[in-house]
């Protein structure tokens, strides 16, 4: 986003775009309900003082859908938005001149006069800062609030490239150290009530060692299991966006795999299940590809049926060892073992390559070599 052209000029958003010509903005999705750019930078120059509903539309005065200057920037009805286009776009699409700019709120505009990845850091801490309550104010306990936890109990969350616990986060941010300042220390939870391991209030954490950790732990009558499993949980809501803003996007367009599995701070093996369907069907969404038809209206282009299937682990190895051990040429077909299992082709071929359910052991491959001539 270019901001060093003062109020009269737009500022253009240099990154991706819509074929509405919007800007597409995945940091502080949460915060306005949808990828978008405009919406992000209001939210952020008004102090995050509001929350934006998806019911609530941004208008540009200047008819430049990716603009993000403030200045440029009102909130409206989708009545008012319908007429800004047909005023706007009369005679030709943007830019227009705008002669009254906004106001902006006491204490001027709040957008940092910087590039995209100082806007994203702003919105990713409001964002964090977002799931935590702190309406109890600096004594009390500020939980974390979203669903993703660890065992524990610990808020999880995906910060910096790395998964870890929204206490820590909440921590570096307070202390303004980068994640990995505090890394390999272990932060306690001294909270007056006992430690609680959801709060994040950084007044009520305190650096300490592993073994101090653990008599707390111990001393909370938590200690259960001594791994680092995350059972994170990722509600149906957010798989529900993960789908629609993935397969709304244009082919080649979309997000990858791996960026959405740190967004929701899950394996991007496990976002490719829930994208698809396979895993969670019911959260709704779509899973598969949209097309526009003629009128307008989305439909949902169903490849396979999507049926959930609960093989067992061990049926999966004995599947593999079946399959693997046979000569090639003797080999069921993937289309005959899928109409056995009560599953997709596909799916068979993923399993017995080791394309998904690795965990269930047994062989995934065998030389399958194939020589020409
Ligand atoms: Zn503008
Ligand atoms: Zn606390």
């Amino acid at each position: 986003m270019d901001t060093s052209r003062g109020v009269a000029k737009c500022w253009p958003f240099r990154g991706r775009r819509n074929a509405d010509g919007y800007g597409q903005y995945w940091a502080g999705r949460s915060l306005v309900n949808v990828v978008s750019a405009h919406r992000v930078a209001y939210l952020l120059a008004h102090g995050m003082t509001q929350n934006l509903s998806s019911k609530t539309i941004v208008r540009h005065l200047c008819a430049v859908p990716h603009c993000c200057n403030p200045a440029h920037l009102v909130l409206g009805t989708q009545k008012e938005n319908m007429r800004d286009r047909f005023h706007l776009h009369r005679d030709q699409r943007g830019p227009h001149p705008v002669d009254t700019p906004a106001q902006p709120p006491s204490g001027g505009w709040r957008l940092p006069a910087g590039d995209l990845a100082a806007l994203e850091r702003q919105a990713l801490v409001a964002e964090f800062w977002q799931k935590v309550d702190a309406s109890g104010g600096e004594e009390a306990c500020w939980l974390w609030t979203a669903a993703s936890r660890h065992d524990f109990g610990y808020g999880s969350v995906s910060w910096e490239g790395v998964h870890t616990q929204a206490g820590r986060v909440a921590y570096a941010l307070h202390h303004g150290l980068p994640l990995a300042g505090i890394f390999g220390d272990v932060l306690r939870h001294v909270c007056p009530g006992g430690g609680n391991p959801r709060c994040c209030n950084p007044r009520h954490l305190r650096p300490g060692t592993q073994k101090q950790n653990m008599h707390d732990r111990m001393a909370a009558g938590r200690y259960a299991r001594g791994d680092k499993h995350f059972a994170t949980k990722v509600r149906d809501e957010d798989i529900r966006e993960m789908r629609e803003v993935y397969w709304s996007a244009p082919r080649g367009n979309r997000p990858t795999l791996v960026s959405l599995g740190q967004r929701y701070g899950v394996y991007w093996g496990t976002v490719h299940r829930l994208l698809h369907g396979r895993s969670r069907p019911d959260a709704g969404g779509p899973t598969g590809e949209l097309t526009r038809g003629a009128a307008g209206r989305t439909n949902h282009v169903r490849g396979e049926a999507h049926r959930m299937v609960k093989v067992a682990d061990a049926q999966v190895r004995a599947l593999r060892e079946e399959y693997w051990g046979l000569p090639q040429g003797q080999r069921p077909s993937t289309i005959a073992l899928a109409a056995q299992w009560g599953t997709d082709s596909k799916t068979v071929w993923n399993w017995l390559h080791g394309k998904s359910r690795v965990s269930a052991g047994g062989p995934v491959g065998g030389p399958a070599v194939r020589t020409a001539g």
